[in-house]
Parts: C-alpha cells; structure tokens; sequence
C-alpha cells in the first residue's frame, strides 16, 4: 500500500492530522483505495476471502477515499461503514427477483444522459464516477462500464432537449458523484442551464458532504452561490458519519444560501433500528441538514444482503414519529418499479369512523376520536 496513505490513516487513528494533503480532495481521489492487495492488507483477508472478493470485484469495483476508510473500526467485520463500501461475497449470489436497472432509468433515458420521466424534472447524469462505491446504490450497474464523464456534445444535445421541453422546471443533477468534475466543469454546466429561462431550480444529488467533504471547498460554494436557487440532497446513512468534516462541509453550503436534505436509504445491519435513525436524524439535525426521504433500499442486483422487509421502515416511522421533533422524522418512500414514482408510506394512523368522529391512534398508542366535519 501506499506508504504515505498508510502513515495518514494511522495519523487518522489518532485525532486526525492538519495534512494539506489530507484536505485536498484531489489526493483523496487519487489516493482512493480501490486494489484488492491494498484492501486484503489493511483487512488482514486471508487468501480464500481475496479469492472471493476478486470475483466480486470483476462484477462490481470497489472505491473508498482515504478520508471514509479512516471512519471505519478496522476491528469490528460489522462495523457500519465498512458494510457500506468494501465488497462483500454475498453481492454476486443468484438472486431472481433483483434485477440490475429495477426503476427502468434505461427506457426512460431520452438522450445519453437525460432521463425524463415526470413532466416538470429530469435527471441529468454527468459521470459514472464516484469517490466511493456505495454496495447499495441503485445504478451499480454502471460500475463495470468503462469510466466515463459526459462530453461536450452530449451536453449540447442535453441543454438543446431542454430548451425544447418547456415543462421541464427541475432539473437533478446526479451520477455518479457530479461533484467529481472540476469546478469550471460543474459551472459550465450550472451557465447553460440557468441560460434556460423556464429552468427554475437545479437540485444536485451528491455523496461528497459524507464521503469525501474536502470538496465542498470555498471555491465550489462561492461558484454554486451564482446559480441559485440550488438545493442539494446528500445521503448520511449512519451517525457515525456525522463528522467534524463533513459538518462543516454542509455549514459550507447552507451558508452560501443552499438547503442541504438527507436521502438515506435503510439498510440491514447499518441503520435499520428506531435507536440508530433517531441517532442519525436528530445529528443530522444539528448540522442544519433536514431528514428528507428514508428510502427502501430498490430490489437491485447485488444489494439482497443488505434490504430489509417494508415493515422494518414503517416501524422505524412509528418509533420516531412524535417521540422526536417531526423535522426530525424523514419520509418512507419506495420507489415504485419501471417508473412507477415514489411512494410514501407510513404506520396506519386512521383506525375507522365512529358517527361524525374519525377513530385515530396517537403516537403512544392510544386510540381516540377526533371531530370531523362534514365538507
Ligand atoms: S455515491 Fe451515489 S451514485 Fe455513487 S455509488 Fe454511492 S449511491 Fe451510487
């Protein structure tokens, strides 16, 4: 392994150093861990787990910044990051109800790059690149293409589409990690949409605040700042992510006048109890980030291991639910197949009718009636 970076992680072990290099996003990138020697070493794996994990990695990389492998107790095979971004054996067994595009972004990609599935919004993908390969996310099935960012064609094509589809108001820019792009890249991009007079708000999906927040740097939110209104959704899936760092990522951005939301997705043994997503959202919280959507994580290839059952996520809703503050309390969505949308779901409140009185279940359990009028 890298020398320097192993230094730097032992540094990290400690309370972390003021390397420059450390805080430079670009040596975090390039120092990304993505070897299975390098991982077996820092791992200890023996020689059978580096077999495995080859034939994991043939099918879906592996990437994890210097930054989001030092989160990681090296001594805990459980630990909640780790579960997150090294490969795991169970990703390639044979699994018949997953499937690797399950939302059907492919036939509803319009152009490369553009997918236009509701009237007023599209999604725009710059890159297939991420700083970190998170083992459950929904496009995995990028990962084994061969590493691409848009070119300035397709982007001509993408800002043309747009202009011509005068419903389009919201346009989410995602990835991939967009924010891997350098910052006169991201600008290009952010002048031709804002060229585009009936765009009226461009949302970015970014993991960088968690996994890699030296790149929310002073001379991306000061470029951001122009382009606004901008509203950012980033993906903290566990308390421990919550880190001097990446809190002052996010003051960062809200501070340039950006609302940061939290996407999370619940996840099997990572965050899938009352206690742990109370944790997460009231930290959360704290930072100034607002707990937006806990999604069900989607029935995609490689992820069985890490999905829970519906109920799991409608009990974490009714553990939070009035026990904490309701900004505190995301919504449950599933992302329906094939375009379907998503859809919100929580614990049942309603419990009947009674005469003019509508029966309810209060957050402790009781039951009690409630007038409703008649329209
Ligand atoms: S950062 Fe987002 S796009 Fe990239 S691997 Fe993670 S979930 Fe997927």
């Amino acid at each position: 392994m890298n020398t320097k970076l192993q230094e730097l992680l032992l540094e990290y072990d400690e309370p972390p150093g003021n390397s420059s290099q450390w805080n430079d996003w670009r040596w975090q990138l390039k120092n990304a861990l993505s070897n299975i020697e390098d991982l077996a070493e820092i791992f200890s794996f023996s020689k059978e787990e580096v077999e495995g994990l080859k034939r994991v990695i043939a099918k879906y990389p592996f990437s994890i910044t210097p930054y989001y492998l030092a989160l990681i107790d090296r001594k805990d095979p459980r630990d909640p990051v780790r579960l997150q971004c090294l490969p795991f054996l169970e990703e390639v067994a044979q699994h018949s109800r997953l499937e690797d595009d399950p939302l059907g972004e492919e036939e509803d990609t319009v152009i490369p790059g553009l997918v236009h599935r509701y009237p007023d919004r599209v999604l725009l993908t710059l890159t297939n690149i991420c700083p970190v390969y998170c083992r459950h996310c929904t496009r995995k099935r990028e990962w084994r293409k061969t590493k691409w960012v848009r070119r300035p064609e397709e982007l001509e094509e993408i800002y043309r589409y747009i202009s011509l589809h005068k419903g389009i108001r919201d346009v989410i820019i995602s990835g991939g990690e967009p924010l891997i792009l350098s910052t006169a890249k991201i600008e290009s991009i952010f002048r031709n949409l804002r060229n585009i007079p009936h765009v009226e708000i461009i949302r970015i999906g970014t993991r960088c605040p968690v996994v890699l927040p030296q790149r929310i740097d002073e001379e991306l939110v000061s470029m951001l700042k122009k382009y606004r209104p901008i509203w950012l959704n980033t993906h903290f899936n566990h308390p421990r992510e919550v880190t001097k760092e990446s809190a002052e990522a996010c003051d960062k951005i809200l501070c340039a006048g950006i609302p940061v939301n939290n996407q999370a997705v619940l996840l099997k043994g990572i965050n899938d109890s009352v206690e742990i997503m109370t944790k997460l959202c009231q930290g959360l919280l704290k930072i100034g980030v607002r707990p937006y959507y806990l999604f069900q994580c989607d029935p995609v290839s490689g992820t069985a291991h890490l999905r829970t059952p519906i109920e799991k996520g409608l009990e974490i809703i009714k553990g939070m639910r009035g026990f904490t503050s309701g900004l505190c309390v995301p919504t449950f969505v599933v992302d329906g197949p094939k375009g379907q949308g998503k859809v919100p779901l929580q614990p049942d409140y309603i419990i009947g009718k009674e005469g003019e009185n509508i029966l309810l279940r209060g957050y402790k359990g009781e039951i009690f009636a409630y007038h409703n009028p008649e329209t």
